[in-house]
């Protein structure tokens, strides 16, 4: 019999080294003994501030309180996401969370909206959508699972949060769990010799830490899986070609917005992520497309509120890393790659890697077959992701810079050219197994960016066309009802934060 994991080491105390700590502490609550290493000397990349709603799930597994984080990390609810300026100069879509319309016997409700769209007798799209609804409103409530026939019950959400306050309350909840945190900087690596698995890390001041499963999240320099291990990234640059970012705080907005604006440039895009202390902004760009100080320029032209410090640049490289699990070592966050901002979906990746090795947690043969089915979903995973991201620069009409010229040339992943040819058939979505971005989504984006099927199903026609009518206008007007009686969102949080 193999010997199971005792101890394990965690490289790392930014978001993923602290998420990391917090749910395993939790799930294999005294079974294992944690310890986890950061250095203040190198500090983390202290952005990461928007969600998607699977971050409910690991707040709720990492036995955390709703109210309690929403207090400690100054946090707001977030709705979806605002898309200025990504079909043409002027235009903007809402990818909202939950459901679009109501499903009506066979089809999504959005292709019904196809037909009475080519019949001039839709309203925009946004408008049998409860959290679009919401969103333009500023209003906010959660689901009400007491009224299932409502669309009130179909509400899903998630959060914008300060990285930092973030980080602070999970080593809080992580420490009193007895996860031991040690402040120095690792300077060494010391390797078994027959299996190549690591031994012992050195610290610069001598102290010595030795580990079972050690978890590298150490940031994009991969101190362990790449550095020291050698295992090598996958560059996706030509797919996803941003590879720079300024990032800057500025004040509050007063009637905070339920959700993330992402405003495209002429080589970039802007973020404006609404946190009730402050607002976070920044502006992800292609260096090759923009110079540094066009691209710190036009972030600071399109902020709405005064910035609070000088902007910070940040590099990166789109991609992953060849495996993410090798010998006894998992990189988790930044390590394992990065996907840019776009779709807010690094920390969600951060969630499914730990929840991913908890299902597969090795003993100490580490099982080389464990470790190639972890690494196989892994990059199933974030494929499916890129896919999605990817999406967005492909399909657009903008063709005012040659950034966006060559966002429309360039040849996508065949997957996606798949997806996008069976969308523009007959405005079906095609999804693989768990894929993470699910059909209301693609459907949003797609039809957002300007992507017109050539058809809607045919199935749609066996509707008679008054009812068509009544059944958009009804779904429209009891979500208008619906939304009418809510409390704005700055109002939720006051009350909120004032019950706890
Ligand atoms: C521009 C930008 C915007 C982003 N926006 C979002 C977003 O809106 N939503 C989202 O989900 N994600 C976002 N992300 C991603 C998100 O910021 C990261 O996934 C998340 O912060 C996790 O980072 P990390 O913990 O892996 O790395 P880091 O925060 O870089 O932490 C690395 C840790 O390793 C430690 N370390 C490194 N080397 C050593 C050493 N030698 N010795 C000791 N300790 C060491 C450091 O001290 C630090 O504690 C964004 C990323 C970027 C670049």
């Amino acid at each position: 019999m193999s010997e199971p994991i005792k101890h394990i080491v965690i490289v790392g105390g930014g978001s993923s080294g602290w998420m990391s700590a917090a749910l395993l502490s939790k799930l294999l609550q005294g079974r294992v003994t944690i310890t986890l290493v950061e250095s203040e000397q190198i500090g983390t990349v202290g952005v990461g501030e928007a969600t998607i709603p699977a971050i409910k799930l690991f707040n709720h597994l990492a036995g955390i309180a709703e109210a309690d984080f929403i207090k400690a990390t100054g946090a707001t609810f977030k709705l979806g996401i605002e898309f200025v300026n990504w079909k043409t100069v002027g235009h903007s879509y809402f990818h909202a969370f939950g459901a679009l319309g109501r499903q009506w016997e066979w089809l999504s409700f959005y292709q019904y909206w196809l037909k009475l769209q080519q019949l001039g007798q839709a309203l925009p799209f946004e408008h049998y959508c409860i959290a679009s609804c919401m969103a333009q409103q500023h209003k906010f409530m959660p689901a009400d699972a007491n009224r299932p026939q409502s669309p009130v019950s179909e509400i899903a959400y998630a959060y914008h949060f300060d990285a930092g306050l973030y980080a602070r309350y999970l080593r809080e909840l992580s420490e009193q769990r007895g996860v031991v945190r040690l402040e120095g900087l690792i300077s060494h690596v010391a390797r078994d010799e027959v299996t190549g698995h690591i031994r012992q890390l050195l610290l610069d001041d001598g102290r010595q830490l030795h580990g079972d499963l050690f978890i590298d999240c150490s940031g994009s320099r991969a101190l362990l899986l790449g550095q020291a291990l050698g295992v090598g990234y996958d560059d996706w640059s030509h797919w996803l070609p941003n590879d720079s970012a300024w990032a800057v705080p500025t004040e509050a907005l007063t009637d905070v917005p339920p959700y993330t604006r992402s405003t495209a440039h002429s080589a970039g895009w802007q973020w404006r992520i609404p946190l009730q202390h402050r607002t976070g902004n920044g502006l992800v760009f292609s260096s090759e497309f923009c110079s540094d100080d066009e691209a710190r320029s036009q972030l600071l032209a399109g902020l709405t509120t005064p910035p609070l410090d000088d902007p910070r640049l940040l590099r990166f490289t789109t991609g992953k890393r060849k495996q993410m699990w090798w010998g006894n070592c998992v990189a988790i966050g930044l390590s394992s790659g990065f996907l840019e901002p776009l779709e807010s979906t690094s920390l969600h990746l951060v969630q499914t890697a730990i929840t991913r090795l908890v299902n597969l947690f090795p003993d100490k043969s580490f099982a080389q077959a464990n470790i190639d089915h972890y690494n196989l979903l892994a990059a199933t995973e974030m494929e499916q992701i890129r896919d999605f991201i990817v999406a967005h620069y492909k399909v657009t009409q903008r063709n005012d810079s040659e950034y966006w010229r060559y966002c429309r040339r360039m040849q996508v992943p065949e997957p996606l050219a798949q997806k996008l040819a069976i969308f523009r058939a007959y405005g079906r979505v095609h999804r693989v197994a768990d894929e993470l971005f699910r059909e209301d989504s693609w459907v949003q984006v797609l039809l957002g960016q300007g992507l017109s099927p050539n058809r809607y199903d045919p199935l749609v026609d066996l509707k008679p066309e008054a009812q068509l009518r009544d059944f958009a206008a009804s779904t429209a007007a009891v979500i208008q009802s619906c939304v009418a009686q809510m409390l704005k969102h700055q109002d939720f949080i006051a009350r909120l934060m004032a019950s706890t």
